[in-house]
């Protein structure tokens, strides 16, 4: 964003396959499309015309918002003391696997709105709250109606491997959502009830450790699923180096500290990079 070029008095012209065709001083497109007729012009004199925002981290679907955490984090708390206090994502999860799939909806619609009028053209969005086949279903038919209502885009993530719920250990979750999760999915994606493009996984220490990270990501793969994961994103674990090299369509990874030790690799790749969680 340090070197946007801006056209004052500009024009553009779309294609018939939606692709950008010219863009540059109105002038200079008026004299090369004189004798062309355009199926539609638009005036946006006194306007800006600006290319949307491809959003390629977001988590909006949720019920029970952690507002009361930001007091916990002000007083010094970290992500990982609020996560062992039973806050962060567990709250998240137990007010998700509550909610309706009605009211997931709303919010999710009402979230989706927002982002659209303040640019965004096309969201990735993860499912993640659920941590079980139940709800992360749940949150996926959720996402798949918007996909299918709204006229924002969205590449739609399943992300099951958000965090290990309680009750279970990390071999325990690991095997859920390979022999369990993903099967079903897969039965469910067959059958028309969603689309899946990604698959997510935390890899952190104390969640999800790097083999347990990539024989869920290979079994995605193996699903056709595209490969995203937040790694190294509170500790540095080399997961964006390990996985961007071995199992190369990495699409996704939210790098929040140590970027530039791997801006090199990921850029080489083509990746985006987001920072939520
Ligand atoms: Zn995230």
């Amino acid at each position: 964003m340090l070197n946007v070029t801006v056209i004052p008095h500009g024009s553009l012209v779309i294609g018939r396959d939606g692709l950008i065709e010219a863009v540059g001083p109105t002038e200079i497109i008026q004299s090369k499309y004189h004798a062309v007729t355009f199926d539609q012009e638009i005036d946006a004199s006194g306007m800006c015309v600006l290319p949307g925002l491809v959003d390629a981290h977001t988590h909006p679907v949720w019920a029970g918002d952690r507002v009361h955490e930001f007091a916990m984090k002000l007083a010094g708390a970290s992500y990982m003391d609020i996560h062992k206090a039973g806050g962060g994502i567990h709250f998240t999860v137990e007010h998700t696997r509550k909610a309706s799939e009605e009211e997931l909806f709303d919010s999710l619609k009402w979230r989706l709105l927002c982002m659209l009028r303040a640019g965004t053209t096309l969201a990735e969005c993860k499912s993640g709250y659920g941590l079980n086949l139940e709800t992360e279903s749940k949150m996926l038919r959720v996402i798949e109606r918007a996909r299918r209502e709204l006229s924002i885009s969205i590449s739609t993530t399943y992300c099951g491997a958000h965090s290990v719920p309680r009750g279970k250990t990390m071999g325990e979750t690991v095997n859920d959502i390979i022999q369990v999760q993903l099967p079903k999915l897969k039965e469910m994606i067959v059958n028309g009830e969603f689309h899946i493009d990604n698959i997510d996984v935390f890899c952190e220490r104390g969640v999800f450790d790097l083999d347990s990270t990539r024989a869920i990501l290979q079994a995605g793969k193996e699903m056709n699923l595209q490969i995203n994961f937040h790694g190294d994103e509170l500790h540095p674990m080399h997961a964006a180096e390990i996985f961007a090299l071995s199992l190369c369509k990495v699409n996704v990874i939210p790098v929040q500290r140590n970027l530039h030790d791997y801006e090199d690799i990921l850029l080489s790749k083509g990746e985006v990079f987001g920072k939520q969680r």
